[in-house]
């Protein structure tokens, strides 16, 4: 177990996060599926309207805005992101406004979408591909009138807010250390990349034995090619190694992604998110989410399935949170 570094340490943080979250174990499920042991890192509770993985990158992207003196959030999502949530409940915390680019057409409030609403966040409909220029054009009307916008990006992912998830892996390290256990493989889902890019950074800089797999969830029309997305996950780990003064600098092949489990494409529920959201919660009273954990855990479960894996092994799924948005997606859930 590594110390962390004096950098992460002193870095300007914003608390928002209730840490550490807790390790679960799933012994009902590992049973039912007769696999490996399974483990949760429940990251679905670290608070913030509920909870997910944006918190951790939120207390140094907010603190950040602090410290630029920002009058004014603005961040961009789909109408069910969970970032443009979280992110409307920091800024009403730390006392900003917040603008929400969602990338159209414009859907009814329900699950994330009416909680950001609830959260008195601004929403601006917008077709997809648009989004960025939005933010911009948003940024640039605001500053002529004199407010103070701190524009975030789609996700979080940037190397700010991917020290959320370093400082997180040095969590999970020390959390594993006085547990007495081991895991060999790590599951999550990843979609902007920065979760990814600060779990392998922290995993090398914590010491972090185990096999990580991102599972991805969508691929966005402007990073369709797997060397794309990649070499953006690989910039944004390294900017946070950088930001750390650490002397590590990762490669595109440190990092392990599994695109096969896609389905028809981002938010669109099949049979694989359908059926293990009900798995999870049935045996272990667990809520997974129907864009992202559902289909991440998804993916892991048949990875089980299909025998992949040693008996006396431990799997780790790192749960980002978004059971929230399961009211959006009942009919896509139904038959129960
Ligand atoms: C945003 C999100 C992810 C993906 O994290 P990235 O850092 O964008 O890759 C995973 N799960 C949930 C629930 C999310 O909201």
């Amino acid at each position: 177990m590594n110390q962390q570094p004096r950098a992460l340490l002193t870095m300007p943080r914003f608390s928002l996060a209730k840490l550490p979250t807790p390790i679960d174990e799933l012994p009902r499920l590992a049973q039912e599926l007769g696999g490996p042991q399974l483990l949760v890192k429940r990251d679905d509770l670290t608070g913030l309207a509920t909870g997910g993985n944006k918190t951790r990158k939120l207390e140094f992207l907010i603190a950040d805005a602090q410290q630029k003196n920002a009058t004014v959030l603005i961040t961009a999502g789909g109408p069910q992101s969970n970032h443009c949530r979280q992110t409307a409940a920091a800024a009403a915390i730390a006392g900003l406004d917040c603008h929400l680019v969602l990338g159209g057409p414009r859907q009814p409030p329900t699950g994330n979408l009416l909680l950001d609403e609830l959260l008195g966040a601004t929403i601006h409909w917008t077709p997809k591909l648009q989004r960025n220029a939005r933010m911009s054009e948003l940024a640039a009307a605001m500053e002529a009138d004199g407010q103070r916008p701190y524009v975030i990006p789609v996700g979080g992912s940037n190397s700010i807010g991917a020290l959320g998830y370093v400082a997180a892996m040095f969590e999970l390290v020390e959390q594993l250390h006085e547990q007495a256990r081991q895991v060999d493989r790590l599951f999550f889902a990843t979609s902007s990349g920065g979760t990814q890019a600060g779990i392998v950074l922290g995993a090398t800089l914590a010491g972090f034995a185990g096999r990580i797999t991102a599972v991805s969830i969508d691929q966005t029309p402007d990073d369709s090619s797997e060397e794309k997305f990649l070499a953006g996950v690989c910039s944004v780990a390294n900017g946070a190694a950088e930001l750390l003064g650490a002397h590590q600098r990762l490669r595109e092949s440190d990092f392990d992604v599994n695109y096969a489990y896609l389905g028809a494409g981002y938010g669109v529920v099949g049979p694989l998110e359908r059926d293990t959201v009900k798995l999870v919660a049935r045996t272990e009273g667990l809520l997974t989410g129907p864009v992202y954990t559902a289909r991440a855990f998804g993916a892991m479960l048949d990875q089980i399935r299909r025998g992949d894996f040693a008996p006396q092994e431990t799997w780790l799924f790192w749960h980002t949170g978004d059971e929230t948005a399961l009211h959006a997606y009942a009919a896509d859930l139904t038959p129960l």
